[in-house]
């Protein structure tokens, strides 16, 4: 096994530092390596090392005893005999932040309610529709309560009041493991946290409690999304286990689909528009379609360098705060074609000498490298 690294070093702060200064390194080495943002094979062991180490450091009482043993604690791991098991993060929760208050030092009171996971489903779009924000509807199989058991999975919907915990569905264990105390609220083994149990199952759902169910949703994409957007429906996911609880959340990702020829940087839409030599050399008007349904009218201005951009301010993709848009930033570039006819070849030898210009091949190229480098 490897050597367990040190806190401190985990989160890279100072062994000096004060919760202001964890908080900070914990949030941004988080999101550094959060699995569902980072694809490294590593990222996940380190996500959860960084965890552990923010769960022992914040709290006064392990950093503490962190502080005085090291790793090697008598009694071994704070967090039980099984060591350390990650928290259970969303991404979503680091970026918007209030997760702190949720796991680390504030009430738990998750624990004890009992919750169906939630879903994500992925729903494409086209690049035009985030300009206005349109309406969507998609169709969707989603696990619902069965009917017959109302979601217990039990005969007839018949439960007993489970003996174990006497229908609390949760278990209160006191570990002692060397010098620390530990109580923990479980769910009940016997009842898997329900409080109720059956004796025979429900036979339309085989004891699941679920049934699957096609369904539509409607939702508004919001103006200005970004591919990866996720957008929450509050209790549409999986239903609680045996119908008791809160149902999860589903969550629509949106994809947008690749526009044939624009590629998207934040609010700006950029592309490359292949030009002929006499268009470049002499200027010209170029009308495209455009994803506003108005043409996007080029102006090339005379003497256009391949290379050169062409900026049309507010063409782009509106901002998600809703007041403006990006640009469309075109990038002029010259079009060879690859073959030339007898006679085109034959008039361009002829304008040879014109159509390169005058002055020394050294002194060209000398000027167009100071260029580069102002
Ligand atoms: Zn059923
Ligand atoms: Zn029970």
């Amino acid at each position: 096994m490897s050597e367990k690294r040190d806190y401190y070093e985990v989160l890279g702060v100072d062994k000096s530092a004060d919760d202001k200064e964890l908080k900070k390194a914990f949030r941004s080495m988080a999101r550094k390596y959060h699995p569902d943002k980072n694809d490294s094979p590593d990222a996940e062991e380190i996500f959860k090392e960084i965890q552990e180490a923010y769960a022992v450091l914040s709290d006064s009482q392990k950093r503490a005893n962190y502080d005085r043993f090291g790793h090697n604690m008598p009694g071994g791991s704070p967090f039980g005999p099984g060591g350390f098991q990650g928290f259970n993060i969303n991404l979503d929760d680091i970026l918007g932040g209030d997760f702190f208050s949720n796991i680390f030092g504030g009430s738990r009171r998750r624990t004890s309610q009992r919750q169906g996971h939630d879903i994500l489903v992925r729903h494409q779009i086209s690049l035009d529709t985030v300009l206005e924000g349109v309406e969507e509807e998609i169709e969707v199989d989603l696990p619902t309560s069965c009917d017959d058991c109302q979601g217990t999975g039990a005969k007839d919907g018949i439960t007993e009041k489970c003996s174990e915990c006497n229908g609390q569905g949760q278990v209160r264990v006191r570990q002692q493991i060397g010098p620390f105390v530990q109580d923990t609220v479980r769910p009940c083994p016997h009842c898997e946290g329900a409080g109720t149990y059956s004796k025979s199952r429900c036979k339309k759902c085989s004891g699941d409690g679920l049934k699957i169910e096609s369904q539509t949703l409607r939702f508004r994409v919001p103006k200005g999304a970004d591919d990866g957007t996720r957008l929450r429906m509050k209790g549409k996911g999986n239903p609680a286990p045996q119908g008791r609880g809160v149902s999860g959340d589903l969550f629509i990702e949106l994809e947008i689909e690749p526009h044939p020829w624009f590629e998207r940087n934040g609010m700006d839409l950029i592309m490359s528009l292949p030009l002929g030599y006499s268009d470049l050399a002499l200027g010209a008007t170029i009308k495209l379609p455009h994803i506003d349904q108005k043409d996007l009218v080029v102006k090339i201005s005379a003497g256009t360098n391949s290379g050169d951009t062409v900026t049309l301010r507010g063409r782009g993709v509106p901002s998600s705060r809703g007041i403006g848009r990006g640009d469309v930033v075109i990038l002029c570039k010259l079009h060879m074609p690859n073959k030339f006819d007898k006679e085109t070849k034959s008039s361009l030898n002829s304008l040879k000498g014109k159509l390169d210009g005058d002055g020394d091949l050294i002194d060209r190229i000398l000027d167009d490298a100071k260029d580069r480098r102002r």
